[in-house]
């Protein structure tokens, strides 16, 4: 008994650190906290305030604070309250063992670079305490998939080979332990406990509040997408996928941010349900992605200076630090002249979410066309996307701008033109996000043909750059 204050009077307690694996099944911090058969206290910490950058933008704190409503709703249903906290983990945790009596906690681990840190200060906090963390954000760990020389791969086709052919020696486990409603635990407040509004994700900014009419977060939801995509889209993932107009992926990427699902529950479902081994090419194309998911957080784990740092250092002086502001804003807000550019920026900015084949677009076009950093991008898609996911989007953005792994064999400039023509043909997506433009020409801010120029020009010269 600590501080004459012991809040649990019977069975001995487990806490389970919650941080983005907003979900009930599946969950093996969780699972493991019920299989000990004392109570659960489960906890959110805020913690942004502690990190030194890549701070959730405005669209992410939005989904956070709906997604850990919807989580306490299913918690509570388990007879578990969802306690929220504000500041470092490193103190807040050792404060609730004290003061709960608690003698285990245990969470999911996460594998970005500040993540990593505060879960080894957390670790060391907790030293006199027993603490585990567990696997669950990935189907391999990072660090598992290596080349023969024991080395991480930097290119994908060879890491999903081999993962790939893992998959089918370890197969997919997923936590079994059955969640009996447990005694409703403990209402009382502890210290320095707040509540969700207090968290304060939801900000100021109205920007977010239309963000509801096209995302609903939750557990609950990421499920219902899945069974929608596998019963009606996935069949023709493969040709659909690169369509912007047609519903044709899963949109099942900030549920799998905010792991409110795994990729172990998808490939799961992908299994039992007799779809993988179909020899169906869209099958297996869609499970090529989540294995870009993969080779994302790998990738990111063995270089975690490339958050910020061109992989390649050829390109560490390729843009200018300074980015021409004009160009900035015109990309930002959908104001270029170029219909597929704009409608895609207008797209995220209504949804908080922009279709795969136009990010790829819009990136080559701010940094190729325009010559602007790709942090600048990075930054722009951080505060904006629902789905802003630091392993993703740091290979997302280096991936086209040429700079980082896997990088094209030539230096690729997308023609947002002929890409309009061959992937919107109709103009259906074009129309949609552009609908005060009425189908007229706008003057583009840069001539396309012109600035590719100029970007293969300066790109010759800086080959000559050393890669030290
Ligand atoms: C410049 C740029 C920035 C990006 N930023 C992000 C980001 O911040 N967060 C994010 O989740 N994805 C990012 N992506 C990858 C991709 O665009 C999205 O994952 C995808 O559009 C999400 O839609 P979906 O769930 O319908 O995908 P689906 O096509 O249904 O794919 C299923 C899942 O596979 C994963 N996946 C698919 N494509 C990729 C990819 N190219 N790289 C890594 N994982 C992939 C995602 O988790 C996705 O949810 C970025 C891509 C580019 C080119």
């Amino acid at each position: 008994m600590n501080n004459g204050k012991k809040m649990v009077e019977s069975k001995a307690a487990t806490i389970v650190w919650f941080r983005r694996d907003f979900r009930v099944e599946n969950n093996p911090a969780l699972d493991y906290a019920i299989s000990t058969r004392g109570e659960v206290i489960a906890v959110y910490i805020e913690y942004n305030e502690i990190k030194d950058e890549w701070k959730p933008g405005a669209a992410s704190r939005w989904w956070c604070h709906h997604s850990l409503e919807r989580l306490s709703d299913s918690l509570a249903k388990q007879g578990v309250r969802l306690r929220y906290f504000r500041g470092d983990p490193g103190n807040i945790l050792p404060a609730i063992v004290k003061q709960t009596a608690s003698t285990a906690v245990c969470w999911n681990r996460l594998y970005e670079p500040e993540e990593i840190k505060i879960e080894k200060a957390v670790s060391a906090a907790l030293a006199s305490t027993d603490h585990q963390a567990f696997d669950s954000r990935l189907l391999f760990s990072p660090g598992t998939i290596l080349n023969q020389q024991a080395k991480p791969y930097r290119v994908f086709t060879p890491f999903w080979k081999k993962a790939r052919s893992q998959l089918e020696v370890t197969g997919i486990t997923l936590c079994t332990t059955k969640k009996n409603k447990m005694e409703l635990n403990n209402q009382k407040r502890l210290s320095k406990e707040c509540s969700l509004a207090e968290l304060g994700l939801l900000g100021e900014h109205s920007w977010r509040s239309k963000l509801q009419n096209y995302w609903t977060p939750g557990e609950d939801s990421a499920r219902k997408k899945v069974n929608r995509f596998l019963k009606h889209a996935i069949g023709n993932y493969d040709t659909n996928r690169d369509i912007p107009s047609v519903d044709g992926t899963s949109k099942i990427s900030p549920h799998l941010h905010f792991g409110e699902i795994t990729p172990a529950q998808i490939v799961y479902r992908l299994i039992n349900q007799d779809l993988l081994y179909k020899n169906s090419i869209s099958v297996e194309r869609f499970l090529t992605e989540l294995g870009w998911r993969e080779f994302s957080h790998h990738v990111l784990w063995h270089f975690p200076d490339t958050t910020n740092r061109a992989m390649n250092h050829k390109f560490l002086k390729f843009w200018p630090n300074k980015p021409n502001q004009k160009y900035l804003k015109a990309w930002q807000t959908g104001n270029t002249g170029i219909p597929l550019i704009d409608a895609g920026m207008r797209e995220l900015w209504e949804t908080g979410w922009m279709h795969n084949r136009v990010r790829m677009i819009v990136a080559s076009f701010l940094t190729k066309n325009l010559g602007i950093h790709w942090l600048h991008g990075a930054k722009w898609f951080w505060d904006t996307l629902v789905d802003a996911d630091l392993a993703n989007n740091t290979l997302g953005w280096q991936w086209v701008a040429g700079c980082g792994v896997d990088a094209a064999p030539y230096y690729r400039i997308f023609n947002p033109y002929t890409q309009a023509k061959r992937f919107d043909e109709k103009l259906k997506y074009i129309n949609k996000w552009l609908p005060d433009r009425n189908g007229a020409e706008v003057t583009p801010i840069v001539d396309v043909k012109k600035s590719r120029d100029k970007a293969l020009t300066k790109y010759k010269n800086s080959k000559t750059l050393s890669n030290k």
